[in-house]
């Protein structure tokens, strides 16, 4: 049995108290939402704070605000509320489907909207045991010094795992991250970085507090994952389909965006 290590456990109640935590700790600490990655990642000492801050009783985090002029969604709002959700349909279809697909209902339960979008990057040479990892004398990624999927590379090729990530690239989401130092929002198809290691462009001590998303009157969008698990596939479509603008945006190409407009 893989056992978690020794860490503190801190559960702010407000946005300011979380955003000092981060900012005294630095590094050392990481926020955890549902724990479904960040949990089984640190039993694997793949991730190892010194502090795991719990979000769950940061109650604007759990807030849903969906108007005719735009939406926002509290960072911890579970892949369930969403699936199940019947507000969250026409051009909040794709996002809906996502979060029904993503793992299995217990993990849905669990998992929020924020650490969907904030998760590791996943490898089959990194997502193992510590013992695992120690034979082949660990990996670029963690503890060690070579990539064993590319060995002549200097940079990490682990990919996000994320449904809803590609979904909200489509819709032209938003995210708005806090820290002590202020908040900036940032778009989502500029959040994440072509490097396994380095994948998001959040900062250690910013919280990603919601996703912003513009007016989807009119939109019908629907998420449609392909054969291949981690190949390209999910779009979002805005009627009239004549001069639809189609986006469509991929999780695989280093978890970049792409847009497209057809006529
Ligand atoms: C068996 C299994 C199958 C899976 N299959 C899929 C799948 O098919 N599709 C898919 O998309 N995902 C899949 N996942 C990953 C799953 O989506 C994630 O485990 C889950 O979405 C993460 O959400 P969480 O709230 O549990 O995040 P946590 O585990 O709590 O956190 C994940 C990361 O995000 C950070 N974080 C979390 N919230 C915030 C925030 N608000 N601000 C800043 N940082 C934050 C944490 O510090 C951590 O680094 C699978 C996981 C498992 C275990
Ligand atoms: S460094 Fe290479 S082997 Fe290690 S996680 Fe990244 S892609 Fe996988």
């Amino acid at each position: 049995m893989m056992r978690l290590p020794l860490f503190e456990f801190r559960a702010p109640r407000t946005l300011q108290e979380a955003s000092r935590i981060l900012d005294g700790e630095r590094t050392n600490a990481m926020p955890l939402a549902g724990g479904t990655d960040l949990l089984p990642n640190m039993k694997r000492r793949q991730q190892v704070p010194r502090t795991l801050m719990s979000l769950r009783h940061i109650q604007p985090l759990n807030d849903v605000e969906l108007t005719l002029s735009g939406s926002r969604l509290g960072a911890c709002l579970t892949l369930s509320d969403i699936a199940a959700d019947p507000r969250f349909r026409n051009g909040l279809t794709a996002l809906a489907q996502a979060a029904s697909l993503v793992a299995t209902p217990q993990i849905r339960n669990m998992a929020t909207l924020g650490g969907n979008i904030c998760l590791d990057t996943r490898c089959n040479y990194y997502d193992q045991s510590y013992e695992w990892r120690k034979s082949i004398n660990f990996c670029l990624k963690k503890d060690g010094t070579t990539c064993w999927v590319a060995p002549g590379s200097s940079k990490c090729m682990a990919v996000s795992s994320t449904d809803t990530g590609p979904a909200l690239m489509a819709l032209g989401a938003r995210v708005r991250l806090v820290s002590l130092s202020g908040e900036r929002e940032v778009a989502l198809s500029d959040f994440y970085n072509n490097d396994g290691i380095d994948y998001i462009k959040r900062r250690p001590d910013e919280i990603l507090a919601e996703v912003l998303l513009d007016s989807l009157h009119g939109w019908k969008s629907a998420y449609l994952p392909s054969a291949g698990r981690y190949r390209c596939g999910k779009f979002a479509v805005r009627p009239p389909i004549k001069s639809a603008s189609h986006r469509r945006s991929c999780r695989n190409c280093g978890s970049n965006s792409q847009a497209a407009r057809q006529h």
